[in-house]
């Protein structure tokens, strides 16, 4: 056990009694549906059916947590570089595991609009998302909170991060987020900003690991293991139903094989296609 585990594992023992009131909706009436590592559970919001990994972190935690390393093994913290990075950029990252030409092809049939679609790629790492949605003529404002990501990003891919959120324009089409909501601590801010930013009827479109009971059920172990020390929230379908429950919106989970379902969404209708896959997509609209 490494010393962050260690951390961990006595945080967990020490806060074991601490505030187990829902850390989006406020609501006291939570229940015990998973535990591991002796001291850590997970708990769901009879209310609002959010996820929520128990004890929570404070912000402060968090924050650090994300200026500093944790164990990843894809190129999100292994940043290439050399030959290896310009074939990425030449290729539009193919291959790397970060290839974002399906997401691409998503926002395009969801969005369906001839001016260039502005998004804001929201906890964008050091942008190789924002790089492969400039390369396809979308305009794009980038934010990440990691200051080391920042400098990575601007300095290897020619980009214009931002560290401060409120550096960011609204009136935007996408409000983008991919594997983020799972590590925010203040989900009340995150769904804020997200509206604060995006035009009136604009996109928030978030992916994540899927928590759903369809995917728990086909891969119980998984369902087990994804949630914990770094991801202190584990989303699902209903979560995001009770989110947008005044809004339309579209829930599903990969692989995205049909695309009808996205080119074919009214946008006035909500609509919760398979969601049985390993990841969760909600698209949410924005009033
Ligand atoms: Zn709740």
């Amino acid at each position: 056990m490494n010393n962050r585990k260690l951390q961990y594992f006595l945080d967990c023992m020490t806060r074991y009694g601490s505030d187990k009131r829902c850390p989006f909706c406020g609501s006291s009436r939570t229940v015990v549906i998973d535990s591991k590592a002796v001291f850590a559970r997970l708990f769901e919001c009879s209310d609002c059916h959010l996820y929520f990994r128990h004890p929570k972190d404070s912000k402060e935690a968090s924050w650090i947590f994300c200026q500093n390393d944790y164990e990843e093994t894809d190129i999100t913290r292994n940043i290439p570089a050399g030959a290896q990075l310009e074939e990425f950029k030449k290729s539009s990252f193919l291959n790397s595991g970060k290839d974002y030409s399906d997401r691409i092809q998503i926002i395009k049939l969801l969005c369906h609009q001839d001016t260039p679609i502005k998004v804001v790629d929201y906890g964008c790492s050091w942008g190789y998302a924002s790089y492969q949605f400039l390369k396809v003529g979308f305009s794009v404002q980038s934010f990440e909170i990691s200051k080391p990501m920042v400098e990575r990003g601007n300095s290897l891919l020619g980009l214009d991060i931002k560290n401060d959120v409120d550096l960011l324009l609204p009136d935007n089409d996408v409000f983008f987020s991919a594997h983020v909501i799972e590590h925010v601590t203040d989900l009340v801010e995150f769904f804020q900003i997200a509206k604060k930013l995006l035009k009136k009827g604009g996109l928030m479109i978030t992916y994540c690991p899927n928590g759903s009971d369809d995917f728990r059920s086909r891969k119980p172990e998984d369902f087990h293991s994804i949630w914990g020390m770094v991801h202190p929230n584990y989303l699902n379908v209903d979560f995001f139903k009770y989110v947008f429950k005044d809004v339309p919106y579209l829930i599903t989970s990969s692989p995205y094989k049909n695309l009808d379902v996205f080119g074919g969404w009214n946008k006035f209708d909500q609509v919760v296609a398979d969601t049985s896959g390993d990841e969760l997509l909600a698209v949410g609209i924005i009033e």
